[in-house]
């Protein structure tokens, strides 16, 4: 069922939709096209995170950090998962984007 529609009709128009459709209207389309972000934005922390030094509650926190951002409490939020792994969150257009960037240091010491 979709949760843009409250009795028969949409939320944003009140247009009465019939059986299991959506409804065409420009907001209910955004509102659609954003959720389906925010929903690929929480896989992508899954996939990109889960592991590779992110315990649960660092995951947990990832997501908590996203649905921020879906809300519009924060626009960009960066989380040091590790030394070398580092978490991006951020709003683009009204979507939320993760990003995971692995940073590779070198240390040398110059003996004289
Ligand atoms: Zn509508």
């Amino acid at each position: 069922m979709d949760e843009l529609i409250e009795n028969g009709a949409c939320v944003f128009c009140g247009q009465v939709i019939a059986g299991d459709a959506a409804c065409a209207c420009a907001a209910a389309v955004a509102e659609r096209k954003k959720q389906e972000a925010a929903d690929r934005a929480h896989s992508e922390i899954d996939e990109l995170f889960r592991g590779d030094g992110c315990d649960a509650d660092l995951l947990e926190y990832l997501h908590a950090g996203a649905s921020m951002i879906e809300g519009g409490a924060a626009v960009k939020i960066t989380v040091d998962v590790s030394g070398t792994v580092q978490a991006l969150l951020y709003e683009k257009k009204g979507a939320v984007y993760v990003r995971r960037t692995y940073k590779q240091v070198r240390d040398a010491r110059i003996a004289d």
